[in-house]
């Protein structure tokens, strides 16, 4: 559709003529008459420019009833028009085009509103009974004809107009309803009448009958079960204040949404995931510093976990560079379970150790300068501690360097839990380095 001009006063036509132009643009055309040149005339002469109350009711009737079948059929434009003797507005969706043109046309020459009205009227939509109180199924094709979710937003608009709550579901072919009213709304409306004019309470006393049509359940909202539910109470207590986690992050965070706790809880709760690229040929994996990249980097990521819990600076493993052979032997044990790296043992070689007897405080006991396997760290994902893991690692250590457990040598600080399997698979007393 091209813009047009329609000129109401015969030619010649200049800044007096009073005109209607079209425009169109995606949705709808607006159609205006233009008078500001002939209202300007009138008041010259000392005339009222004002439209007639009757002219202007009409044309009200009209833009509302317009407005209301655009945003019905999809458009979300917001509209503005002056509403003076100047300018006549409507905005129409283009089949209305030509109705709009003849109804400004004989509203404006001749005084007849009739166009104006059946104007309103052929564009008008049942929206009371829409809003009627009661749970219903309106079908589309048959009460509405949009898509059934553009449907429910324009009449959930309509609602809120009149202090209604919709309660509506759109479904594949058809939007359920059922407005009802808030005490709120229906105060506000009553106390100013004014305000909303010829505004009625159909919902309040509305009895539901027996014979209600059941809305399908279709899960996700819970809207209907809330139906005349009441209020959640509350007490004032005192809440838990811990604000680390065991996993080695704060709980604070969990406040924010921030799924990185999350995240790593998880692995730190059920072990690191194993790459599916990596070939296990059995459930236990000896990690070096010359072996692939690949392995050296999940040695690296199961290192994280204790590092995060006991707050450490440094990643036990951080040898993520060219393969390269250390002087001590460095390795890292990776236990495989359920499909994670569920255990982690990083160990060297070294040949200073002092003897400790596993009780606080007792002092320095003898050097030795035997080469052993030292364990720097074991980690064991939570839900597998308790349950012979650290031990069995320790085990494995002690075998592959070919010495007894007792002889393993282990890093210090001890930590507890280290202390704990140190005193269960060497009750004797450990080596320390
Ligand atoms: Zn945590």
């Amino acid at each position: 559709m091209t813009e047009q001009t329609v000129y109401l006063d015969p030619p010649p036509y200049n800044w007096r003529t009073r005109k209607i132009e079209v425009r169109p643009s995606r949705w709808y055309a607006t159609v205006q008459l233009n008078r500001d040149g002939y209202a300007e005339v009138a008041r010259r002469q000392g005339l009222d420019p004002e439209l007639p109350s009757a002219y202007q009711e009409a044309i009200d009737a009209a833009r509302g009833a317009a407005i209301d079948r655009l945003r019905y059929d999809g458009s979300s434009d917001s509209f503005s028009w002056s509403n003076g003797p100047s300018w006549v507005t409507l905005f129409v969706p283009f089949r209305q085009v030509k109705a709009a043109v003849e109804a400004l046309h004989v509203a404006e020459l001749n005084h007849d509103y009739g166009a104006a009205r059946a104007l309103a009227d052929q564009l008008a939509l049942p929206v009371d009974d829409w809003l009627a109180p009661g749970e219903r199924e309106l079908i589309r094709g048959v009460d509405f004809d949009p898509p059934p979710r553009v449907f429910l937003r324009f009449l959930r608009g309509k609602a809120r107009q009149q202090g209604v709550r919709l309660n509506g579901r759109a479904t594949a072919g058809s939007v359920w309803v059922r407005p009802t009213l808030s005490p709120v709304e229906k105060l506000l409306r009553e106390n100013r009448p004014e305000r909303y004019p010829g505004w009625v309470d159909r919902w309040s006393e509305y009895d539901e009958p027996d014979s209600m049509p059941i809305r399908p359940w279709v899960g996700g909202q819970d809207q209907d079960l809330s139906y005349g539910a009441t209020r959640v109470e509350f007490r004032e207590v005192t809440t838990p204040d811990r604000s680390g986690c065991p996993c080695g992050m704060s709980l604070r965070d969990l406040a924010d949404g921030d799924s990185q706790h999350t995240t790593h809880h998880t692995a730190w709760t059920f072990g690191i995931r194993a790459p599916k690229n990596l070939e296990w040929h059995s459930d236990l994996a000896v990690v070096t510093t010359q072996s692939p990249i690949s392995w050296r980097r999940l040695a690296n990521r199961v290192a994280r976990m204790p590092q995060k819990e006991e707050h450490y600076d440094f990643n036990s493993w951080n040898h993520l560079g060219e393969p390269e052979a250390t002087s001590d032997n460095v390795r890292a044990y990776l236990l495989k379970a359920n499909g994670h790296v569920i255990g982690y043992l990083a160990a060297n070689d070294a040949s200073e150790h002092l003897r400790w007897d596993l009780v606080d405080g007792s002092p320095d006991g003898d050097h030795d300068s035997t080469l052993r396997p030292r364990i720097i760290l074991i980690w064991v994902a939570d839900i597998y501690r308790r349950q012979g893991v650290g031990a069995m690692l320790v085990q494995a250590l002690a075998d592959d360097f070919g010495c007894q457990v007792a002889d393993v040598s282990w890093s210090t600080p001890v930590s507890d839990a280290g202390q704990q399997l140190a005193r269960r698979v060497s009750p004797q007393g450990i080596w320390i380095s």
